[in-house]
């Protein structure tokens, strides 16, 4: 018996064939072989003893808002897992600045609230167009800052263990650069964040000049915001950019004009033709400047991928 009829009959309500790469940000690419959206942690829970009951190993993929994926034009052969948004894109403020957060909430949603109600330390998440959760693995950061300065600790549920919510502080997490030892099993359910007090006119002002920022530097349409992570002292677009590859394009996919470090997707496009870009933005900057690009994207279902092409 397959794992996908393993576990429908284990009661969970999976659908087979799902939609993926339409989910995410780039807009390309295959389906998942099932996906299942949680809807509390009991679900959550019953999802990992249905999981642990089954012979199979089944590859799993938490997807938030598909903001940091390049999904295969094959898709995805296992099981997708979304956090419902009614029981998990809540958020709370203590009066002490600590703020508790869904990992279902959209992050720019999150930053707006939380600066709107005199809390300073988010505002620049008001650029990052993914999930709470997302964030946290992905350990996301922009304008200066990053997730892990203002985590206190993150409640993470782990689908191939029993499936109990455990708090871990932000040192257990192994934070580093758009990275954290958040494994493929383990879905981050809800996040702490120590903010400070703040001003919420000077706020308000950061959060418009950041989003005017952003305006103005970044492409709109359809891509994954930076392909790949800056190098130690060096800036991955300016590297592109020098390297004359700004506009490149690569059958359906394009190296951004407006930020070299952007690869846009056309509408209908493959992800084959981001993936094959990738490559040969990645080839040409070994080339001219000896320097090896690693991914900040995360790909999904492609077969032929290398260890250090994985962010
Ligand atoms: C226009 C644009 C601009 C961007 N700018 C920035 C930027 O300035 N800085 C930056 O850091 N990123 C940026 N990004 C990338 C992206 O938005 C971030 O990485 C974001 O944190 C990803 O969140 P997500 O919910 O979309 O995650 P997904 O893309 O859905 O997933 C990313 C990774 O996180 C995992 N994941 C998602 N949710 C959970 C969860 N609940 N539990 C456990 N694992 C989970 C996935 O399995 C995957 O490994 C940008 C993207 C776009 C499209």
């Amino acid at each position: 018996m397959s794992w996908v009829a393993s576990l429908r009959g284990r009661g969970v309500d999976l659908v087979e064939g799902a939609e993926l790469g339409s989910r995410t940000t780039y807009r390309v690419g295959g389906r998942a072989r099932a996906a299942v959206e949680v809807g509390d942690e009991g679900e959550l829970a019953r999802l990992a003893s249905a999981l642990r009951e089954i012979d199979e190993p089944v590859p799993l993929l938490v997807v938030g808002m598909g903001s940091n994926i390049l999904v295969s034009d094959h898709g995805f052969d296992g099981l997708v897992v979304t956090l419902g948004r009614r029981n998990f894109a809540r958020f709370e403020a203590g009066e002490d600045g600590l703020v508790t957060a869904g990992a279902a909430l959209a992050l720019p949603v999150l930053a707006r609230r939380v600066s709107a109600a005199g809390l300073a330390g988010l505002a620049w998440g008001v650029g990052i167009p993914g999930t709470v959760g997302g964030a946290v693995r992905m350990n996301a950061g922009g304008h200066g800052s990053a997730i892990g300065e203002i985590l206190e600790r993150a409640f993470v549920a782990d689908l191939a263990g029993g499936g109990g919510l455990v708090a871990r502080g932000a040192s257990e997490l192994d934070l580093g650069y758009r990275r954290s030892a958040i494994g493929d099993s383990e879905v981050v359910v809800k996040a702490a964040f120590r903010l400070a007090a703040g001003d919420r006119e000077e706020l308000g002002r950061a959060i418009g000049e950041i989003v005017a920022w952003r305006r103005e530097h970044q492409p709109g349409g359809q891509n994954a915001g930076s392909v790949f992570q800056n190098p130690p002292d060096r800036a991955a677009a300016k590297l592109i950019d020098e390297a004359g590859l700004k506009g490149f394009r690569w059958g359906s996919a394009q190296v951004s004009e407006r930020h070299a470090n952007f690869i846009q997707a056309d509408p209908g496009g493959r992800a084959d033709d981001v993936y094959a870009l990738m490559q040969e933005v990645r080839a040409e900057i070994s080339k001219r400047f000896g320097v090896e690009l690693l991914l900040e994207v995360k790909l999904i279902g492609f077969s032929s991928v290398s260890s250090g092409e994985v962010a």
